[in-house]
């Protein structure tokens, strides 16, 4: 066990502690400026739609939702496939989840579910435009418009990534981004709401900007919470902290990983610190991040690029699938294996920590039992893993993690063990 690559990779500004202590001496790590700036940044990528800061993306769900006003039991239609925290909180506000199938190739939502899934009681549906690939958005708006339906689009992993030319956050009538360590645009935490309607739009930043502040404190903690999450995931780090626990315990086919995220729990009362708003600090980095986002996609797709490359072709092995049509970010690269367990175990003893599931089958948690339904491609598209593809790793490591991954697949036991050190580390 000499190296080991992670999961994660943050996005990191090479100047972030410069911009806090900047915004530290101008007294400005709570208020200021940057927040209309982010804002107006956001909104002029988004079609100029009124974007809207908050303190989680769950949060921005939750104002857009509230906005919406819609009937106590009304229906709000997700795929089976998705971060729990966001159905959670339609049930939270006295909404129904009802979960609709994916498709397995793109594990989005299948919109010929949604359109059998529509009831009188349907007001919204919530494409989550999962691991960075964008829904089949023609589809999915078409049946809204028949159905007089709101559409709130699950921006959290696809920031910059584009259907038909167009990005994803502008074809519904609300959209909404996360900014946590790990998502696209990393501002330590906190979301962005883009909302099309004036008047919509008008009551979201309303209820956003009616939360009390942060404190100071409060503010330092995130960005310290994160600072920990970025050292401990740098592969010079990594190995000597998390990963021996990781590979350790493949050994006895335990997965401590699953503690490593949040409870799957219900949020009603909501937890106190997301009733807040969003920071200055925060914005200021973020704002800054959006001038390096290009570059970091960049990066991500050509290091997915050359996966597919060096991965086509395995007996057992399924890539992930882009329709021609649109422009996959890649915020996980998921592919299907054979034997899943079995390749995880095996890539973990070899060095690679890849994940299982990064988002959950709704449809089989106990928090939403009262509205289970079969949902048999989603359990079937959860038996993915993702693999690392994140912009900070070089093209050698990349072409590691690939030769690791075969090697697991195959069980061949001249797969390689040591991982090329990348000067961005
Ligand atoms: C991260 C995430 C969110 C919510 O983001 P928070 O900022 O953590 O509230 C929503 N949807 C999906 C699919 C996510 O992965």
């Amino acid at each position: 066990m000499l190296t080991a690559i992670s999961r994660y990779g943050a996005r990191v500004l090479p100047n972030t502690q410069q911009l806090i202590a900047e915004c530290a001496r101008r007294g400005e790590l709570v208020e200021g400026p940057a927040i209309d700036e982010f804002e107006e940044a956001f909104s002029q990528r988004h079609d100029h739609q009124v974007a809207v800061t908050t303190s989680y993306g769950r949060m921005a769900f939750y104002y857009i939702l509230k906005a919406l006003n819609l009937p106590i039991g009304s229906e709000v239609i997700f795929p089976a496939l998705t971060f729990w925290v966001v159905p959670e909180i339609a049930r939270v506000l006295g909404l129904r989840p009802v979960f609709v199938d994916v498709d397995p190739k793109t594990f989005n939502m299948n919109p010929s579910a949604v359109d059998r899934a529509v009831t009188a009681n349907t007001k919204a549906i919530v494409p989550t435009h999962l691991y960075g690939l964008p829904c089949d958005m023609d589809e999915i708006l078409g049946i809204a418009t028949k159905h007089n339906l709101a559409v709130i689009e699950d921006c959290a992993h696809s920031l910059g990534a584009l259907y038909r030319g167009r990005p994803v956050g502008t074809f519904g009538d609300a959209a909404f981004f996360s900014f946590q360590t790990l998502k696209p645009l990393n501002t330590y935490g906190g979301g962005m709401a883009v909302v099309r309607d004036a008047s919509l739009a008008g009551a979201v930043r309303g209820l956003a900007r009616s939360e009390p502040l942060p404190t100071e404190a409060e503010v330092r903690k995130k960005l310290n919470i994160g600072r920990v999450q970025r050292i401990l995931t740098r592969p010079s780090v990594f190995r000597w902290t998390l990963f021996p626990i990781l590979w350790a315990a493949s050994f006895v086919r335990a997965r401590p990983d699953v503690y490593l995220w949040e409870a799957i729990r219900p949020l009603d009362p909501l937890p106190p610190d997301y009733r807040r708003r969003y920071s200055n600090v925060q914005a200021a980095i973020g704002l800054e991040a959006l001038r390096h986002l290009a570059g970091w996609t960049a990066a991500t797709r050509r290091n997915a690029e050359l996966l597919a490359q060096t991965m086509t072709g395995i007996p057992g092995v399924q890539l992930p699938d882009c329709p021609a049509d649109r422009t996959h970010v890649f915020y996980q690269y998921a592919l299907r294996v054979s034997d899943r367990d079995r390749v995880v175990r095996s890539c973990i003893r070899r060095g690679l920590d890849i994940e299982t599931l990064h988002v959950d089958v709704c449809t089989r948690l106990p928090l939403f039992q009262p509205f289970w339904a079969p949902a048999l491609e989603a359990d079937y598209a959860a038996e993915a893993v993702q693999l690392p593809v994140y912009s900070s790793l070089s093209e050698d490591q990349v072409r590691w993690v690939s030769r690791i991954v075969k090697g697991a697949v195959s069980e061949d036991p001249r797969a390689p063990a040591t991982v090329p050190q990348s000067a961005r580390d």
